[in-house]
């Protein structure tokens, strides 16, 4: 057991505060640490929960347990990951926290098989049942997500077909996530059932299709799409929750915390350190992360300010109550 004390806690806003850490969760929170207790000076330094990053690809990225020990190293305790290969399932490479969708499922020829996912990152499906007996096959392997792939460049799922894996996700309490950039595809996403969009859309959507997004969610990737900030504002000022995501594995993307896309989202708008925190962890359905509760891991970030460029080179990580080395 030791504390972590001297400096402030991000709670949300920095206030003095020491944190006790016990087999790696935060065990109790006070003004200072208990007398002659052991302690670690964050005298000067901003303690913040390490962040989560709901928009990675793992594999495309490198090696997933190479990105993963970078990941968690540079200050990310938990990941979604939306398109690994199924035969690479369950993706397990701890510290780091991972929730996964598996492959995008997708048309025969459908996107993203006939660009960079030709390995295994789509899964195609002609029929309704191919649909549902594939998300039970990715459920059992441990997703808690499954993603729908529209791009009206390449063939699209039957809207039948995109119906059944929704539907069967949901009667499995799996979230539907969907990749759809334009008007049309969105409203497809939506009409076949999907929770979550993967990306801001780079169209201005029409007032309809923002209504519909009301409690739903997005997740950012603005940066790796260069999509306008506006756009994100417009799904945030219509009640779609906002988490923070990176697209880890596109060009010019590297593991760890991505200051522009912290900018980004403060240009939209949005608290970004709540949507790379407690929105995510909601997202992902993981309590223990994002969080300096009681109770919480003990998974954070010393950082000089809350600026995104100070949040993306913390002082030090912490993982599980283990500094990241
Ligand atoms: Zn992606």
């Amino acid at each position: 057991m030791f504390w972590i004390a001297g400096g402030k806690l991000a709670d949300p806003t920095p206030r003095e505060g020491a944190l006790c850490v016990d087999g790696g969760t935060i065990a109790a929170k006070a003004d200072a640490a208990a007398p002659g207790a052991s302690a670690i000076d964050a005298s000067g330094l901003i303690l913040v929960p390490a962040l989560i990053d709901a928009h990675v690809h793992l594999s495309v990225a490198g090696d997933p347990a190479l990105v993963s020990r970078e990941e968690t190293r540079r200050g990310v305790a938990a990941v979604l990951d939306l398109g690994a290969p199924e035969r690479m399932l369950p993706l397990r490479h701890p510290p780091l926290s991972i929730c996964f969708s598996g492959p995008l499922l997708t048309a025969p020829g459908g996107y993203p098989t006939r660009s960079w996912g030709a390995n295994g990152e789509g899964l195609e499906l002609t029929t309704a049942e191919e649909a549902r007996a594939a998300v039970r096959r990715l459920g059992q392997k441990g997703a808690s997500f499954v993603k729908l792939a529209f791009d009206p460049g390449f063939p699209l799922l039957a809207p039948r077909v995109a119906s059944a894996a929704a539907h069967e996700a949901h009667r499995l309490g799996l979230l539907v996530a969907a990749h759809a950039l334009d008007t049309g595809s969105v409203r497809q996403a939506l009409d076949a059932g999907a929770d979550v969009l993967a990306h801001t859309p780079r169209d201005p959507l029409p007032a309809d299709l923002l209504a519909r997004m009301k409690g739903r969610w997005v997740i950012s990737t603005l940066r790796a799409f260069s999509v306008p900030a506006e756009r994100l504002r417009a799904l945030h000022a219509a009640g779609a929750r906002v988490a923070y995501g990176t697209d880890l594995g596109n060009e010019n993307s590297a593991p760890g915390i991505d200051a522009g896309e912290l900018q980004q989202l403060a240009s939209a708008g949005v608290d970004f350190l709540a949507a790379a925190t407690s929105s995510a962890a909601a997202l992902l359905g993981l309590p223990g992360v994002g969080s300096l509760e009681v109770g919480a891991s003990a998974s954070l970030l010393a950082v000089r300010s809350l600026a995104p460029d100070d949040l993306a080179h913390p002082e030090w990580v912490m993982i599980d109550g283990r500094m990241a080395a």
